[in-house]
């Protein structure tokens, strides 16, 4: 009982002291106060006075605190037990008020206690409350009072008081202790019941309450309990309690319950089968709410799944190595996989991983982890790893030793990554690179050969700017900035006119392209510049220079002399050839001349015949001077052939109809191929188009085959030696001009060499005919080529183009 509450107090031995204290009081103690009495009288007194004696001392030591305090509140009288028990002596209290024997706070409610007590005279009142000793230490008392009127009708109010301290303390210490237990079961979520399922009675601890989400103040049963767990799992759960209470065993089982709000709580229940004298059985136990733990569990395997995705998708796979037994604590699924072991079998040892690591790289790994084990550091190391289906694995991995209490390495944890993706992606991009350096390297030597740069000049035509190459390594002609073009070039006086259509250009800042000039390179060495370049502006359109392109051009003219000097060199040649040609035919062609020169004579001769006849034959001389003309005109022709093709001619090409140049040819060549005995075939197409070419130049050509061909034919005793001349035009739009004998023909090694200047197979031969033949007609556009016919003899082909279908 607290202070603030007043019981009514029943019979006790408090009371009864109050009562025998009360009676004392009536009678009085002091001898003043005793009336003269006889002897009966005396005896009564005697009596009476030795009752007192046994009262006060009743009263004086009996175990009870007693104080008699007035309506003022000041103590009357107090017994030396009471007092002691406060660590006063009697006469110390008495006189003082009461209140001073109790904490100030509860100062209103003695007040209030002894008002009760005067309003209800004569009724018990009783009410615990903690008084003060004179120590300042705390005694708990349980009061039981009462007033009472005195002889002289004024009220007292005596109290007796029993030292409750040690049961209170007590009850403190169990509050304590089930507050401890209260806040213990808060704190681990779990609640205690007890279960009686002979009766259904069910004993809660307030956090089962709160696990159940019950109001601590209705009283729980099973039907209320069944309606909370999770519906999937009430028959479980009632399977567990039927058991343990047939058997009356312990049960341990975990279930779920289904809270109003929807969620649901995970709750691992034990509990011990306790059998009553009864018989019955009954169940004290303990339910915890493990739903965190669960939702952590869940979550931990959730994470565990994720980490073995990500483990999966990165190909990276963590293991944890035990030192001592030199075995795998621990090996993450993607680690099977990397090794090529499936990710199920747990058994495989660590010697089976180990003999999948090349040779060389596995000695690297024991040294390396030797020392980490030794140094107790982390490792970075890279291996191989060769799977059973032949492939090799790349793995970069990183460990981490974990040092026991004893200091000692016990563990390796660490990672493997598979880097084989990354170590071929970086090969080629290593292979790529390289090749970029390669190209570059390779474009950098070509702008810096490169005889190309770029410049730019001013309003005044003077150079402002010139590529950086060109500044430097190149042998620039025009490198000098400040000065114009033609500042420089040698030949601005020898082609005066070219450089002033050039300035007139640039002072109508007009674009010019492929400007040809002479100069001088760094050395002083001449070269040809070739350069383009354009006018450029600002935005408002004012003329701000030329920008441009350069470029030495002096290999590319050189060719073109060298080539200009080659040609000339072949015409010269080819000159020569035709004089020493026509020095084979001097004989033939004497006697072409000689024939009709002959004819000339003798129609002359005949003329005067006729003239010096009487009366002269005019009609017959007429038909002499005739033939004259016929012959010295046939013989002028020839002689003007000759005169041409031995006359050194610039190159002309004109129009020709090649039947017409086969048949001049053939009457140069006439007596030569009557001489040798051999007959010639012509067939010439009809209505063939004019080719292009230079007349005297196929003649030559021409000359030439049908010479090689009455050579080749000199040796025909059997064969006859015949020559067939071949003109057509083929499905390509080519002219073709065969010429084929009946002579030794070409055997295939010679076929080859025969248009090889200087080869040939004559001992007076030189060797240059074929080869100049072939040269004027590529010079023509064509091709002439050489072939063993099918039985004897040979075949030359001479295709030329036709101009509009070459045009074409
Ligand atoms: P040359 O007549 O001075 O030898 P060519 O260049 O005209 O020079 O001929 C080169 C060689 O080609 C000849 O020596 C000969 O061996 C071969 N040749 C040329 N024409 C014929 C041909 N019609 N039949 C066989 N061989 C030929």
């Amino acid at each position: 009982m607290m202070p603030g509450q007043i019981a009514k107090f029943g019979n006790s031995a408090a009371q009864l002291l109050l009562g025998g204290l009360a009676a004392l009081r009536s009678f009085g103690t002091g001898e003043k106060d005793r009336p003269a009495v006889g002897d009966d009288s005396r005896q009564d007194i005697r009596d009476l006075r030795d009752a007192v004696k046994q009262w006060r001392e009743v009263f004086e030591h009996n175990p009870v605190m007693y104080f008699m305090v007035d309506p003022a509140g000041t103590v009357l009288n107090v017994n030396t037990f009471g007092a002691a028990q406060l660590g006063y002596t009697a006469a110390e209290l008495t006189g003082q008020s009461v209140l001073n024997v109790f904490f100030e706070k509860d100062h209103d409610f003695v007040r209030q206690c002894v008002g009760l007590c005067l309003e209800t005279v004569d009724q018990s009142h009783t009410w615990e409350i903690r008084k003060i000793r004179k120590d300042g230490s705390v005694l708990w008392v349980r009061e039981n009072a009462k007033a009472m009127l005195r002889g002289d009708g004024t009220p007292v109010v005596l109290v007796a008081c029993e030292n409750i301290t040690q049961r209170k303390e007590a009850e403190d210490a169990l509050r304590q202790s089930e507050a401890y237990l209260a806040q213990a079961q808060e704190l681990s979520r779990t609640g205690s019941f007890g279960l009686s399922p002979t009766t259904g009675e069910i004993f809660w601890s307030r956090e089962t309450f709160r696990i159940f989400q019950c109001d601590p103040a209705t009283q729980p049963n099973l039907g209320f309990v069944f309606q909370r767990i999770h519906p999937e799992d009430r028959d479980a759960v009632r399977k567990t309690l039927d058991r343990a209470f047939h058997e009356a065993e312990d049960f341990d089982h975990e279930y779920r319950l289904l809270m109003p709000d929807g969620s649901i709580k995970y709750l691992h229940s034990v509990a011990r089968a306790v059998r009553r004298a009864s018989g019955c059985v009954e169940f004290a136990g303990a339910v915890t709410d493990v739903t965190i733990a669960k939702e952590t569990e869940q979550r931990l395997r959730r994470s565990e799944a994720y980490l073995a995705e990500a483990q999966r998708l990165s190909h990276t796979s963590s293991w944890a190595w035990d030192v001592r037994r030199q075995e795998f604590a621990y090996r993450s699924a993607e680690l099977y996989r990397l090794f090529g072991f499936e990710p199920d079998q747990i058994d495989v040892p660590a010697r089976a991983f180990q003999q999948r690591i090349l040779a060389d790289d596995f000695q690297r790994i024991a040294d390396v982890e030797r020392r980490a084990i030794h140094q107790g550091e982390p490792f970075e190391i890279d291996f191989r790893i060769a799977r059973p289906d032949g492939s090799i694995r790349r793995v970069h991995t990183e460990g981490h030793p974990v040092k026991g209490r004893d200091g000692d390495v016990m563990e390796i944890i660490g990672t493997h990554v598979d880097v084989t993706e990354q170590f071929v992606a970086k090969q080629a991009l290593q292979k790529a690179f390289d090749e970029l350096k390669q190209s570059e390297q390779r474009f950098r030597d070509y702008a810096e050969t490169a005889s190309d740069w770029f410049w730019e000049t001013g309003p005044d035509h003077r150079i402002t700017r010139i590529s950086e190459h060109a500044d430097t390594a190149s042998p620039v002609p025009t490198g000098l900035i400040g000065l114009t073009r033609w500042d420089l070039p040698p030949d601005a006086e020898f082609e005066p006119e070219k450089w002033e259509q050039h300035r007139a250009a640039l002072d109508a800042h007009l674009p010019f392209r492929d400007l040809v000039y002479r100069g001088r390179d760094r050395n002083g060495s001449p070269i040809y510049v070739r350069t383009s370049g354009k006018p450029f502006h600002d935005e408002n359109g004012s003329f701000l220079g030329y920008r441009g392109v350069s470029s030495d051009v002096t290999a590319a003219i050189r060719t073109e002399q060298a080539e200009d000097a080659l040609r000339k060199a072949q015409a010269e040649l080819a000159h020569v050839t035709r004089i020493t040609t026509l020095g084979e035919l001097t004989t033939s062609i004497a006697h072409e001349i000689n024939q009709p020169l002959a004819a000339v004579i003798s129609n002359a001769d005949a003329c005067i015949g006729w003239l010096g006849r009487a009366p002269a034959d005019l009609d017959a001389a007429r038909r002499s001077v005739e033939w004259i003309v016929e012959d010295a005109n046939r013989a002028s022709e020839v002689i003007r052939r000759i005169r041409a093709l031995a006359k050194k001619t610039e190159i002309e090409m004109v129009p020709l109809d090649i039947n017409q140049v086969v048949r001049e040819v053939m009457a140069l060549v006439r007596r030569e191929l009557a001489t040798h005995a051999v007959s010639v075939r012509m067939e010439l197409a009809s209505g063939l188009p004019n080719i292009c070419g230079d007349r005297i130049q196929l003649q030559q050509v021409l000359i030439n085959l049908v010479m090689n061909g009455i050579e080749a034919m000199q040796a025909n005793v059997e064969l006859p030696r015949e020559l067939a001349i071949r003109s057509s035009r083929d499905g390509d739009g080519h002219l073709l001009l065969t010429v084929t004998d009946r002579g030794v023909g070409l055997d295939s090694d010679v076929t080859d060499r025969i248009f090889m200047p200087f080869f040939t197979t004559k001992s007076s031969g030189l060797g240059m005919g074929l080869s100049i033949c072939r040269s004027i007609i590529e010079a023509h556009a064509g091709r002439l080529s050489a072939f063993p016919n099918e039985g004897s003899g040979a075949t030359f082909q001479i295709a030329l183009p036709f101009p509009h279908e070459a045009a074409s």
